[in-house]
């Protein structure tokens, strides 16, 4: 039943020049870049599903790690740091989807009545699907390497408390004094 050779594309998040995605944290709406892992086409297919499906899509968490936020420290399922942006760009590509199935559905009962003399319907060619998202753009954030998980973290720049790294939740200090007087220094 399903379209034959229907390839869903464009479902890879963007990176910046860096290898980078954005994420932005569900509870305090702060920007965050990570490097992506083998995790986002799991929180992207979830985050798909949950705009097919009315229920909770939170009832099936199967395997999508609960991330922190490095600023505010709340723990969220890893599809909920999908951006605004990403999020609405994955809904569209869920309703072309969703639209080409329709369409293929509908043209294989008109096939199928083609003995029918009187059709009742023209099953309508959907739009093509969305092509890929906007490229990321390299944005002001300051590159800061996480020693406990050994992976680096883009944060914002003038953000001098202290951080959790997403992945293990390791609080890791505010800047030291000297660190503080070379990030001014860089910024000069
Ligand atoms: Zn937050
Ligand atoms: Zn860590």
């Amino acid at each position: 039943m399903s379209g034959a050779g229907l390839e869903v594309t464009g479902l890879d998040l963007p990176r910046d020049t860096a290898g980078f995605t954005r994420r932005e944290c569900p509870s305090c709406s702060r920007p965050f870049k990570m490097r992506p892992g083998p995790f986002d086409a799991r929180a992207v297919m979830h985050k798909l599903q949950s705009f097919f499906s009315l229920e909770n899509s939170h009832e099936c968490e199967d395997g999508l790690p609960l991330w922190r936020c490095p600023y505010c420290g709340q723990r969220a399922p890893a599809d909920d740091y999908l951006t605004p942006a990403q999020q609405t760009h994955l809904e569209s590509v869920a309703r072309a989807w969703a639209n080409h199935v329709r369409y293929e559905q509908m043209a294989h009962v008109s096939r199928t009545l083609s003995l029918n003399p009187r059709p009742t319907f023209v099953a309508v060619p959907p739009e093509s699907l969305p092509g890929p998202m906007d490229p990321e753009a390299d944005e002001l954030l300051r590159t800061l390497p996480m020693l406990c998980c050994g992976d680096d973290l883009k944060v914002l720049w003038d953000w001098d408390q202290p951080l959790f790294c997403p992945y293990c939740g390791t609080r890791h200090g505010g800047l030291s004094g000297r660190q503080q007087v070379e990030l001014r220094f860089i910024h000069e």
